[in-house]
């Protein structure tokens, strides 16, 4: 099934990336404000702001409601910036056209649930409002893709898919995995669907806004969305992703921008594979410390001494064996597990001797 897609009609649609920035959560007419303000001397179209949080535990901030719908028809009144939000329920979306807001997203949390998506998409029938979908928190594309269907079988023609990254169990470089793949198969399936990255929450943290940005336009995404925040540290939501204008202005000045046509820039997207796969080469090293030092506490336990020459011997010849397999020199991978051992083994010194 295909979508039947038109242009966003964006004012920004001749600019690559598209940029929609703003706070993850509208918190105060005074933060709202002074956040836009900021953003559009920066030359920003496009201004976002959470009005109902899903928050994964009860008791959270969860986003202002229709209280904060003022403000930011305030912001487009004043600043002529368009205004987003997150809409879940077909009450939000009801609320989010009478305060006339301009561009809908829906949420991850709220993709992955098909009833809640018919919901959606009943209520935005006849509504022409550009409505982007961020892609399920699970890794599957084609929830996502039935999710985009439903909105466009509504007739809801200008849509985006949103990348935000996938949950997972271990949070250890992103809050979100990448998983690139999967937004560059999407992209393959259906290649006049614009996506937009969302560093912010596939990061999770300031530092990768930057380096996501820039593998962002690496891969040929169309546009970003990034948590921008007049006080990020006082954000009260999701406030160690989030950057202040002044950060996002000077992120975005240093984006080398590529053209997915021209292909001299070959080495650096490959780096940027590179850099993803040394990331991920990161966090299974550090998972696997994880285990170990659980055998440590086991061996601690049970009196077994850290080092298990056997064990080792089996490690290295297993690996030294389907080295060759793998087109690496079999010396080469018995030093790196060698390396692996050893910091192995010195962590579980450290649980034993506790
Ligand atoms: C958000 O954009 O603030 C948000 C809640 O995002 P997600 O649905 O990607 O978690
Ligand atoms: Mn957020």
């Amino acid at each position: 099934m295909e979508l039947e897609l038109e242009a966003l009609n964006l004012p920004s649609d001749n600019e690559r990336p598209i940029v929609i920035a703003g706070p993850c959560s509208a918190e105060t007419e005074e933060q709202v404000m002074n956040t836009a303000r900021q953003l559009r001397s920066k030359g920003c179209h496009m201004f976002r702001a959470g009005v109902w949080k899903p928050r994964t535990k009860p008791g959270g901030f969860e986003g202002c409601g229709e209280k904060a719908l003022p403000w930011l028809k305030q912001v487009k009144d004043e600043t002529g910036m368009l205004v987003a939000t997150e809409v879940a329920k077909p009450e939000h979306v009801e609320l989010c056209l009478k305060y006339g807001i301009d561009i809908l997203w829906v949420g991850a949390r709220t993709t992955a649930n098909p009833f809640a998506m018919q919901d959606l998409a009943d209520s935005l029938k006849g509504v022409d409002i550009p409505v982007l979908v961020k892609n399920p928190v699970n890794p599957d594309l084609e929830l996502w893709i039935g999710a985009m269907e439903r909105i466009n079988q509504a007739g809801v023609k200008r849509m985006a898919a949103i990348h935000r990254g996938f949950s997972s169990y271990d949070k250890k470089i992103y809050r979100n995995l990448p998983m690139w793949q999967i937004p560059m198969e999407l992209h393959r399936r259906i290649p006049n669907l614009p996506i937009i990255c969302d560093p912010s929450h596939i990061g999770g943290r300031r530092e990768l806004i930057a380096p996501l940005c820039q593998q962002a336009m690496d891969l040929g995404f169309d546009g970003l969305i990034v948590e921008s925040h007049c006080c990020p540290d006082d954000a009260w939501s999701d406030a160690r992703q989030q950057v202040t204008p002044d950060v996002l202005d000077y992120i975005l000045s240093l984006l080398v921008v590529r053209d997915e046509t021209v292909t001299t820039e070959g080495i650096s997207q490959l780096r940027r594979q590179i850099d993803d796969l040394d990331n991920q080469l990161m966090e299974l090293i550090s998972k696997r410390m994880r285990v170990c030092r659980e055998i440590g506490q086991y061996k601690k336990e049970h009196n077994m001494t850290v080092f298990q020459a056997n064990r080792y011997n089996e490690i290295l010849e297993k690996r030294g064996a389907q080295a060759s397999l793998c087109g690496i020199d079999p010396e080469c991978a018995a030093h790196v597990f060698e390396l692996i051992h050893q910091e192995s083994v010195r962590q579980q010194m450290e649980i034993i001797n506790q």
